[in-house]
């Protein structure tokens, strides 16, 4: 993509409302526009980003065997009288239709997704299921003060899935932990997020959230000692600070765990980037959805459910791999692998080095955004390092004449010259 052409105007500042670092740089990057207080437009390479985080949630969802779907936004109230959660869910945006008939804008699909397994969900054979979408949301969140962290309008990626038996269950709970931790080590927040003990489960006694450190976090996990520096197994578990005081919990993180060990705990700060629960048939009796179990008598399916949030994972991306310059995003997430610079454009000999470049890099697959304007080397570089792109490649006039390009990777600082029609990686 040429820069020239693109639909993007970095800026040096923004409006001081946007107080939360990650609003600050997307929003000085032109990767998003605030609307309203939790409401954002995604400008292109936003788009790009937030397409490729749900990419790799669609990926490691549909490599645990469940299936996508979508469901709609727009609900009727009737459906949230069936579970009792009209007057409930304090977040739920409710409006009026026409006839003046009560709508909401959903914030889960619990109630949509229910009632669509019963159209394919008879007897024992049809289970287990698991379908997802990824798809927005709508919470009237109180405080929308966090960019991209709290949205009222967010994406989500909600599964549920339907199964015959505990154990089924609890299987299947174990390959989604998993799927995510994989999620949060391909979009670069591995190292950081917690698998965290919470309370909220309905019929279980806990739920699990995927907590990553921050301390531009609002939420706050306890873990053992060490948790930041090196995570194993045992250190990826901590617990919510409502739970605290849980035995089992507490076992849970420390295996040989006496009474008063809890004093061992370190306290983080944290932002919640996913959260799975067991339902039970909490729903399912609800909604009236059956199975007819091997005896043909009616059961009703034990389901599970699990949320992640692209936007808000792009948000917490923002926040942690950034520094003063601006951006830094890991390879898979980046809206172009390669920031292809033209120092001076109004130079012939260079300018042809760097189009031929520009069209090597893209003949070889590479995503390149390709800086082709007539502006100084200063703002080049300024925006280069704002934008974050993983590599840069920088043509000059010398370079140009010599046949050699200098690349600098965003992260490190590295920098090396190489001759033209090789790359650093
Ligand atoms: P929080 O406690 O932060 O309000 P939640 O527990 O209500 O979040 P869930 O219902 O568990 O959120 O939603 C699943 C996932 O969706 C969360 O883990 C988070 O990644 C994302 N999410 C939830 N609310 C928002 C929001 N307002 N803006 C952006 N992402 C959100
Ligand atoms: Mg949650």
């Amino acid at each position: 993509m040429r820069r020239s052409h693109l639909f993007l105007k970095t800026r040096k500042e923004i409006s001081k409302e946007e107080v939360s670092r990650n609003a600050q740089l997307l929003t000085r990057g032109s990767y998003v526009n605030q609307v309203m207080a939790g409401v954002y437009s995604y400008l292109p390479l936003g788009l790009r980003v937030l397409t490729k985080i749900e990419q790799i949630v669609r990926e490691e969802m549909n490599a645990i065997g469940s299936q996508e779907v979508l469901m709609p936004a727009l609900h009727p109230r009737e459906i949230w009288d069936v579970t009792g959660r009209w007057d409930k869910v304090d977040v739920l945006f409710k409006l009026k239709g026409a006839g003046d008939r009560d709508l909401a804008l959903g914030p889960t699909h619990e109630e949509v997704v229910t009632p669509l397994a019963s159209t394919v969900i008879n007897s024992y054979r049809d289970l287990p299921q698991a379908v997802y979408h990824i798809q927005t949301k709508f919470r009237n969140e109180a405080r929308a003060k966090s960019g991209l962290l709290r949205g009222r309008e967010f994406r989500m990626k909600d599964l549920y899935s339907f199964h015959t038996t505990q154990e089924d269950l609890d299987t299947f709970y174990d390959r989604v932990m998993a799927a995510y931790m994989k999620i949060y080590r391909r979009i670069g927040l591995g190292e950081r997020t917690l698998i965290t003990y919470a309370s909220g489960g309905v019929f279980s006694k806990y739920s699990h959230e995927f907590q990553t450190l921050t301390d531009s976090g609002e939420d706050v996990v306890y873990a053992i000692p060490g948790t930041t520096e090196v995570l194993g197994v045992q250190e990826r578990f901590a617990i919510n600070s409502e739970i605290i005081d849980d035995q089992e919990a507490l076992r849970g993180i420390l295996p040989n765990y006496q009474p008063g060990d809890e004093q061992k705990l370190v306290q983080h700060k944290t932002i919640e980037v996913g959260n799975i629960f067991k339902l039970g048939t909490r729903f399912s009796s609800a909604c009236g959805l059956t199975f007819a179990d091997k005896d043909g008598k009616p059961q009703h399916p034990i389901m599970g459910c699990y949320g992640i949030g692209p936007s808000r994972m792009m948000g917490t991306i923002a926040e942690i791999l950034s520094d003063e310059k601006g951006l830094i995003w890991p390879e898979e997430v980046a809206p172009y692998k390669v920031n292809l610079l033209n120092l001076k454009a109004s130079d012939a000999t260079t300018t042809q080095a760097a189009d031929a470049l520009y069209d090597t890099l893209q003949r070889a697959g590479v995503e390149v955004l390709y800086d082709d304007r007539d502006v100084s080397a200063g703002e080049k570089f300024a925006d280069a390092d704002l934008l974050g792109c993983p590599w840069q490649a920088v043509v000059g006039p010398k370079g140009a004449e010599k046949g050699v390009v200098e690349w600098a990777n965003r992260r490190t600082g590295a920098k090396q010259e190489l001759p033209v029609g090789q790359w650093p990686w």
